[in-house]
């Protein structure tokens, strides 16, 4: 007993000497601590101060009551406290409570209503104040600023007694975020006398006013000023250097950097990585970060996210598993950032471990993580795990809600994203235009003409968005998909802009299915009009002469890519599996497992015959002999892949496959009889969607 009462006396010593002391920041010391207050009420001080931090705020608000004279300064601890954790009301009962307040209590009360948005309550005490300081001004001022009444904010400014340095800069750093760059810049002029803050704050506000050039010019005023730069002005002024790419003078910067010492600071040493990598040099951001051992998670992330810009995913993984390894416990944007890496080398299982990683740290509800996650699961073909994570998001905003919309629509779950749509206006999130992209994509996905048009028409309507060519482009495909060829090159040639490629291409694929050749024609001419390269459109358009046996037009096409050196893209099909990516060309014969791979596919072409499959010479689109066609088509890249995995997975699990062009049509009914014949669900993602096959039928309803 004696013994713990030394160590709480110890820790409180402690802990009054520096109130921001981390040895009263745990709860269990605290528990200690608050033992010890309860038989020394002196001692209630740095208690009330550090419980808020750890979020114990009843306990720190009963201090003050249970004391017989609650002093000042722990009572206006508490208030912002109160105020931290968004409880205005008890920080106001707290208040008019209080038999004694000084100016700090005021000024601390008026902050508070403006931070919890109750902007009336901090006017109404800031004119009941009986001496108001210059702290209350400048209090009055930041408030009104930061919620946007510039007007009132200046008024105060000119009846404001006695200006200080701090009210100046107040009101440079209200323009900016007001978005009034030049009454900023007056402002800056007009003060009276200027400090390293005034400038740092001048060059921070260009560079949030996309403005990185004037801020490095003012860079240069100011140290011919003869003012010298702090942490924080360099901080500002590497993310200059880095928003225009100016690596000469970012060189330089880091020089004077290493000469003033500044270089082991985390403000200048995070933007220093970051800047280096939008310079796209890599090795400079690791010797950097190399220069000492870093315990801040800014650091690191900055190292994380430089190799993920400069595309070096697995290096930026292996950066997000040391944080770990460090004990540094990665953040929001580390693994906002680790995420992405992992959706660009589509690694999903790697993705899984991050996400419980997140579970254990308790991000996952976050919003920007959750949708890094949504985005990922989405794009890898699990889009229902996507939707779990959406749920679970605690506050959605527009971004998580166009990506599960974006998501169900790749997947041709239509009438989802329309029922996330409904659910997104209900609560009250305003649709952008990404939202409807989605929206049109999940019709034209799904098949639903008439739902399309209506929301076509709702967008054309709608006066917050503006109708812009992918808009057109989902239009086309609807409509094309619907069979409504005329009406769908109507809307192209009325539309208000200049169609571009990708929407002729878009009428062009319709013209295939609906084997129009006529049409297809004149679209293709367009399109050769505009770009006479457009390897896709060569492709549709032989392959539509193939269909109709029209084989002279075929080699005609055939020569002029030829001429043209137009390469058309081969077909690739890729599995994967513990992070390795399994790569197949159709009739490969390269991967070490290839034996047991055509092994498989011939088991399965016999299970498949029994089912009366016939491959449908059409789509070998060579003009060669039939039987050779057959062989060509049985070797197709993504049957490869798919017998790969089925080689290597656990029985009854889902099988994933990316290919980077559409799959033909014979692969399609052939997928679909595959995996009735071994009961698994097998998604393929090709270049236009997700195709779920699952007991002989397809999500596509066979259009894609
Ligand atoms: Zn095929
Ligand atoms: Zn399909």
């Amino acid at each position: 007993m004696i013994r713990k009462f030394k160590v709480a006396q110890r820790l409180f010593d402690i802990s009054r000497t520096i109130l921001h002391t981390k040895v009263a920041k745990s709860s269990r010391c605290l528990t200690v601590i608050t033992n010890y207050v309860k038989q020394n009420t002196a001692a209630y001080i740095p208690v009330t101060f550090n419980h808020p931090k750890i979020r114990r705020l009843n306990e720190a608000f009963v201090f003050p009551n249970k004391l017989s004279y609650p002093d000042v300064y722990s009572c206006t601890k508490t208030i912002q406290a109160f105020v931290r954790n968004n409880r205005l009301n008890d920080a106001l009962k707290l208040f008019e409570e209080m038999p004694v307040r000084d100016a700090v209590t005021w000024n601390s009360m008026i902050k508070g209503c403006f931070d919890c948005g109750n902007l009336e309550s901090g006017f109404k005490l800031f004119e009941e104040m009986p001496e108001r300081n210059v702290v209350s001004w400048t209090t009055m001022i930041n408030g009104l600023l930061r919620h946007g009444r510039t007007e009132e904010a200046e008024q105060l400014f000119r009846e404001m007694p006695l200006k200080d340095e701090a009210a100046w800069n107040s009101m440079i750093y209200g323009y900016f975020i007001n978005g009034r760059v030049e009454d900023a810049v007056r402002f800056f002029h007009e003060m009276p006398s200027r400090s390293v803050i005034s400038w740092s704050s001048m060059i921070n506000g260009f560079n949030q006013a996309g403005k990185s050039d004037d801020a490095l010019v003012l860079f240069r005023q100011m140290l011919s000023c003869g003012v010298r730069p702090t942490s924080v002005t360099f901080s500002s002024v590497i993310t200059a250097c880095a928003n225009v790419r100016n690596l000469h003078l970012g060189v330089k910067i880091h020089g004077h950097v290493v000469k003033l010492g500044y270089l082991s600071d985390t403000y200048v040493t995070a933007p220093l990585i970051t800047f280096y990598a939008h310079c796209k040099d890599i090795d400079s951001c690791c010797k950097v970060f190399k220069e000492k051992m870093h315990s801040s998670v800014v650091v690191w992330t900055s190292l994380l996210t430089g190799y993920s810009l400069n595309c070096k995913h697995e290096e930026a993984l292996e950066v997000f598993a040391d944080m770990f390894r460090f004990g540094v416990p990665p953040n929001q944007s580390s693994f906002t950032s680790a995420l992405n890496s992992c959706c660009e080398v589509e690694a999903l299982d790697r993705g899984k471990e991050i996400n419980g990683a997140a579970v254990k740290l308790g991000l996952e509800t976050d919003v920007f993580v959750g949708n890094s996650l949504i985005v990922l699961y989405t794009k890898c073909g699990n889009i229902y795990d996507g939707l779990s994570i959406f749920k679970e998001i605690a506050e959605k905003n527009i971004v998580s809600w166009n990506a599960i919309i974006v998501g169900c629509a790749q997947h041709g779950y239509g009438m989802w994203a329309l029922i996330l749509f409904n659910q997104m206006i209900r609560h009250g999130v305003p649709p952008d235009d990404i939202t409807f992209t989605g929206l049109l994509s999940a019709c034209s996905r799904s098949g639903m003409l008439d739902k399309g048009r209506c929301i076509f028409d709702f967008v054309s309507r709608y006066g917050s968005v503006k109708v812009k060519l992918e808009h057109y482009a989902c239009m086309v495909d609807i409509l094309g998909r619907g069979g409504k060829l005329n009406e769908a090159e109507e809307l192209v040639r009325s539309m208000p802009m200049e169609p571009n490629t990708s929407i002729w291409l878009a009428l062009l694929s319709a013209c295939k299915v609906h084997s129009n050749l006529n049409l297809a024609e004149r679209a293709a001419e367009t399109i050769f009009n505009i770009d006479p390269d457009c390897s896709p459109a060569y492709m549709l358009l032989s392959n539509l002469y193939a269909f109709a046996g029209r084989w002279s037009d075929v080699s005609r096409i055939r020569g002029v890519m030829k001429s043209r050196r137009i390469m058309k893209e081969p077909g690739r099909s890729w599995v994967t599996l513990k992070g390795h990516r399994h790569e197949f060309l159709s009739g490969d014969r390269s991967h070490p497992m290839t034996t047991e791979i055509y092994r498989k596919l011939e088991w399965i072409g016999e299970k498949m015959k029994g089912l009366g499959y016939v491959p449908d010479q059409v789509f070998a689109l060579h003009d060669v002999e039939d039987e050779q066609k057959e062989t060509l088509l049985l070797y197709h890249s993504e049957r490869l892949a798919i017998c790969f995995a089925l080689v290597c997975t656990v029985k009854g699990s889902t099988i994933i496959v990316m290919k980077n062009l559409r799959v033909c049509g014979d692969c399609h009914s052939a997928i679909k009889l595959i995996a009735k014949v071994v009961q698994r669900e097998i998604i393929v993602r090709d270049s236009s969607r997700f195709h779920h096959f699952k007991d002989g039928f397809c999500s596509c309803g066979d259009y894609w």
